[in-house]
C-alpha cells in the first residue's frame, strides 16, 4: 500500500449554498471549484486546506447515495478520501487482504481523479476512498 497524504474528507450537506457560506465567512477559505457528478447524484463544492481538501457534498437525488446518507444518519463526515500510488495495483493488494471492495476497479471522480471506495464494514465504520491522479 502507498497512501502519500489525506487527498480530502467528503462532508455531506443538506444544502451547498448554506454550508459554503460558513466554510468561506466563517472559516476562512475560498471555494475554487463546483462540479456536480451525475454519476454519483451529487453537488460538490471544493475548499484546500494546505495539502488537503475538504470536498462538500450535496445531494441532488435524495434516493442517490448521499440522500441516503443524510436520510439515515444526518449531514456530517461522509468518507475520507486517501491519494495513493498505483489505484489498481493497491485495490488488488486490499483485496487480497480480503478487504470488501465497493469498486474493484478505478472510475472517475470529481476532478478527473481515478477513484474507488471500500466498504465500510472492512474500515471500521468509516467509507474509505482511494484517489489517483490519472497519468498525464
Ligand atoms: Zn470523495
Amino acid at each position: 500500500m502507498k497512501i502519500t497524504h489525506i487527498e480530502h474528507l467528503g462532508i455531506a450537506v443538506k444544502s451547498l449554498e448554506e454550508a459554503i457560506p460558513f466554510y468561506e465567512e466563517v472559516l476562512g477559505l475560498k471555494c475554487y471549484a463546483i462540479e456536480e457528478v451525475a454519476e454519483q447524484k451529487v453537488k460538490t463544492a471544493f475548499f484546500m486546506v494546505g495539502q488537503t481538501k475538504i470536498e462538500l457534498l450535496e445531494s441532488t437525488d435524495p434516493e442517490g447515495p448521499v440522500g441516503s446518507f443524510i436520510e439515515k444518519r444526518g449531514q456530517g463526515i461522509h468518507h475520507l478520501a486517501f491519494a495513493v500510488e498505483g489505484l489498481q495495483k493497491n485495490l488488488n493488494y486490499l483485496e487480497e487482504k480480503g478487504i470488501r471492495l465497493i469498486d474493484k476497479t478505478p472510475r472517475k471522480g470529481a476532478e478527473g481523479l481515478n477513484i474507488a471506495f471500500l466498504h465500510p464494514k472492512s474500515t471500521f465504520g468509516v467509507l474509505t476512498e482511494l484517489c489517483e491522479k490519472p497519468k498525464q
